[in-house]
């Protein structure tokens, strides 16, 4: 008989089989003593509710009174979600970052990575994320700035505004699009600081070869991320504006009177890009600053984009001009113009970034667990009990991240229905989680 949709028990199969799920989550741990419920049913309840998309804690609330929920995450009683909201505020931040890499490792070794590479090449970006704001809830890791808004009489106020960002690594080339790590800016501390310090951490967690080329945009442009990337090996295609004045200036120099090394036109669905390329190449590579001189191969691309759209019954193009420059390292003979070009827009495209996925499909943006005060204490060095610090958010995002690349990797490489009848991951989440609600929910005892 035909596989008509997809049961939980071969994913399920799946997750423990191929990437150890029951392993791992064994080894969570938080900063509850001695708790009923234990930190594995936790970590894998959150877990559930982000594979199934579940639209809201209270949903999962819900559902746990399922006997086959509770079943399947290890629990012996139904729990409500304070229990997840104590235990996910003091969560051991390790072993999840312990999973991610572990995971990240097993989709490489069976060869996850490799439809997609680049002349031979794996390639991540590197991007920041806004998670929450608010004008009224705060912790002590937030970020502040001051933001100009209209109140209820349409005056404008200038009020201070809390929020978290984070810089993510994610690897783009391949039809999956796995993270790797996630690095939260502290309070005061710009995004460059907070990626300078994920990059060094990266070659420690997975190693400097698990991918070969990483994409930056401008605000990376800076000398500290120019030695890193040195002392790792990694080849970069970083993107160049105009903050970076002398480069800028010497490139365009530079181009203004000659021709392009290469033109072409490229064909997206109802746009077309008309191109011209110019590239110093590696022999009339410019000095990166006057106080870092090393030299960097500079491409330069000047794009006519036109779109061809259909209004009110007829055909109509509109033109609009585009210029883009990136620098890199990468040898001209073995990546072309028009292949580091390829590599910069990469970066942009929609699809490859994850992290606009997670806010739209994901639910990322939502305030769970910030700012929460329901979280459980410990004694300090002077004998006073305070609360642990709060662990929620980052918590949070790192079983999102796992969730993610479980799904992505189970969708895109074994799930003969996504292939055969183009199911999207939403749709495959979907049909797993009618399995579910076709067990009988058990009674839950009272609270
Ligand atoms: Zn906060």
């Amino acid at each position: 008989m035909k596989e008509r949709s997809h049961s939980l028990v071969s994913f399920s199969t799946y997750l423990n089989k191929g990437f150890a799920l029951r392993r791992h989550a064994a080894q969570m741990s938080d900063a509850r003593t001695d708790p009923e419920i234990s930190p594995a049913s936790v970590f894998l309840a959150l877990l559930h509710a982000f594979v199934f998309r579940l639209p809201s804690f209270q949903q999962l609330d819900a559902e746990l009174g399922h006997s086959y929920l509770q079943h399947w995450i290890g629990a012996e009683r139904p729990f409500r979600d304070d229990t997840l909201r104590y235990s996910l505020c003091g969560f051991d931040l390790q072993p999840l970052e312990r999973m991610l890499v572990d995971l990240n490792r097993r989709l490489k070794r069976s060869k996850a990575f490799d439809p997609g590479r680049v002349q031979g090449h794996l390639v991540a970006a590197l991007d920041g994320i806004e998670v929450l704001s608010s004008f009224s809830r705060h912790c002590e890791n937030c970020l502040e700035r001051r933001v100009t808004r209209k109140d209820a009489a349409g005056r404008k106020v200038e009020e201070t505004q809390y929020y978290h960002r984070a810089v993510g690594c994610q690897m783009i080339h391949s039809p999956v699009k796995s993270f790797l790590a996630l690095e939260w800016l502290r309070p005061g501390e710009g995004e460059e600081t907070a990626a300078l310090r994920l990059l060094s951490r990266l070659p420690r967690l997975y190693g400097s070869r698990f991918f070969d080329i990483l994409l930056l945009d401008a605000l990376y442009a800076q000398s500290p991320v120019l030695d890193l990337l040195q002392q790792t090996g990694w080849q970069a295609v970083i993107s160049l504006k105009q903050n970076s004045r002398d480069l800028y200036q010497s490139a365009v120099g530079l181009f203004a009177h000659r021709t392009p090394d290469a033109t072409f036109t490229e064909q997206r669905g109802h746009k077309t890009y008309r191109v011209q390329l110019w590239d110093t190449g590696d022999s009339e590579a410019l000095p990166f600053t006057l106080d870092n001189p090393e030299p960097v191969r500079v491409v330069r691309s000047e794009e006519v984009l036109e779109r061809h759209q259909y209004r009110q019954g007829k055909l109509t193009t509109t033109e609009t001009d585009q210029e883009w420059l990136w620098i890199t390292a990468l040898p001209a003979q073995a990546f072309p113009a028009a292949v580091v070009r390829r590599l910069g827009h990469d970066r942009w495209k929609n699809e490859n970034n994850g992290w606009m996925v997670l806010s739209q499909h994901w639910a990322f943006k939502h305030g769970f667990l910030h700012a929460c005060r329901h979280r459980p204490q410990r004694t300090n060095p002077s004998g006073e009990r305070e609360l642990v610090p709060n662990q929620g958010l980052p918590a949070v995002a790192l079983i999102l991240l796992i969730a993610f690349n479980l799904c992505s990797a189970f969708v895109l490489r074994h799930s003969k229905l996504a292939r055969r009848d183009h199911l999207t991951a939403i749709a495959v989440a979907a049909q797993l989680h009618r399995c579910i609600s076709k067990a009988p929910p058990s009674l839950r005892a009272p609270t």
